[in-house]
């Protein structure tokens, strides 16, 4: 019956059952006068955000929210799952507000990439998508890379406005803040947190020297983000840790690729040629031939083919056939949250194989 209860912080309903999500605080810390939820904990505490999730109710509540305010935007995507985690209809929600779009986790892209054609294309990518930002960033929140630029740019972009942080979980939206409070901050006092109007949601503002807030949103869920049909611990293996190091296979007609067990890649026809595989360098690749793969991932899938894992079979999503004709030289087949294969040359025909509900698409070669 911790219903009643709201964070002294933020206002948001305080819930003892599930630390990722909103409001969550330790069952003890009810016996408190005043009761904090552990976002805002560890924020006054440790002057650090911690993400948590956030239902699609909720998101849309804050997002219409900020449609009526006079601020700048800043959206957040994961460089290595730009589709993936982009935000639909941010563009409409923003309202007239200016949005910059921030390319996370620069240090996964392979050396090999001009970060000027990483930019360009982000820029072309997002007005497919109906978003012109004011400008476009590439950087590393977890090594600290390009931060003070972008920062500085940010600085001068709100023009004397409040600036709302928004991005899906994982895009690396609290290390990026928290690289951020440190640069704003630097050892400094204590950031105060504020209930948003109308709502009780979880929303932390991040005082800037002229009164106006850095304001950090909740992590919002992208419900067919691969993430969510792995094990925590898998997490790890199939989200690169460093530079991708491109795996290159030279395939014949009827042969398969395995991604672990959470994706497969089936050659189908165009003569022998080689394709270029961009996953975590921990998810290993299995070779087979097609006629083949459906009885080995039948029988081979939690152990040969991990992730996942054994005991998450039965929960595991069934794969989905997607085929493709290659028509253009330098496609990407894009496995939405894994990363991607490289048809290097026009006329191939191939069949991806993914979870039901998560995506797959094709674009123009990135690299
Ligand atoms: P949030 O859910 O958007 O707040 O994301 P987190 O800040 O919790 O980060 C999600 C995952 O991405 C964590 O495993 C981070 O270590 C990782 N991460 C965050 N920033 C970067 C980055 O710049 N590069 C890489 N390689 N990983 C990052």
């Amino acid at each position: 019956s911790d219903q009643q209860i709201v964070c002294t912080g933020c206002g948001v309903k305080i819930q003892t059952e599930t630390p990722d999500e909103l409001g969550y605080a330790p069952q003890s810390s009810l016996e408190k006068e005043s009761v904090v939820c552990q976002r805002c904990f560890r924020l006054k505490h440790y002057n650090e955000v911690q993400d948590v999730g956030l239902t699609d109710d909720d998101f849309l509540k804050i997002i219409n929210g900020i449609g009526e305010k006079d601020a700048l935007i800043v959206k957040i995507v994961d460089i290595f799952d730009f589709n993936g985690s982009w935000l639909p209809g941010i563009q409409r929600f923003a309202g007239k507000n200016p949005v910059i779009l921030i390319g996370n986790k620069a240090d996964l892209v392979p050396k090999s990439v001009k970060q000027n054609k990483l930019i360009e294309w982000m820029k072309k990518e997002s007005k497919d998508q109906g978003l012109v930002p004011q400008d476009v960033f590439l950087v590393s929140a977890a090594k600290g890379k390009n931060i003070r630029e972008t920062a500085a740019a940010i600085d001068q972009y709100r023009k004397g406005r409040d600036v709302y942080v928004v991005g899906c979980t994982n895009v690396g939206k609290s290390t990026f803040i928290n690289r951020i409070i440190k640069e704003v901050t630097g050892e400094g006092d204590v950031i105060t947190t504020s209930h948003f109007p109308g709502t009780t949601l979880d929303i932390i503002q991040i005082p800037l020297e002229d009164g106006k807030s850095l304001i950090d949103t909740p992590g919002i869920i992208n419900h067919h983000q691969m993430a969510h049909y792995v094990d925590k611990r898998d997490l790890k293996v199939i989200t690169p840790k460093k530079e991708i190091k491109p795996k290159i296979y030279q395939l014949n007609e009827g042969q398969t690729l395995f991604f672990g067990g959470l994706s497969r890649f089936d050659y189908l026809s165009g003569g022998r040629r080689s394709f270029t595989c961009y996953l975590s360098n921990e998810l290993e690749i299995h070779r087979t031939k097609l006629e083949n793969a459906s009885e080995l991932y039948e029988k081979h899938a939690g152990e040969l083919l991990t992730p996942p894992r054994p005991e998450q079979l039965d929960a595991f999503p069934k794969l989905v056939r997607h085929e493709f004709s290659i028509k253009e030289a330098k496609t990407d087949i894009v496995f939405s949250g894994l990363g991607w294969v490289t048809v290097n040359e026009a006329g191939a025909k191939v069949a991806a194989h993914v979870p039901e509900g998560v995506h797959v698409l094709l674009r123009k070669s990135l690299i």
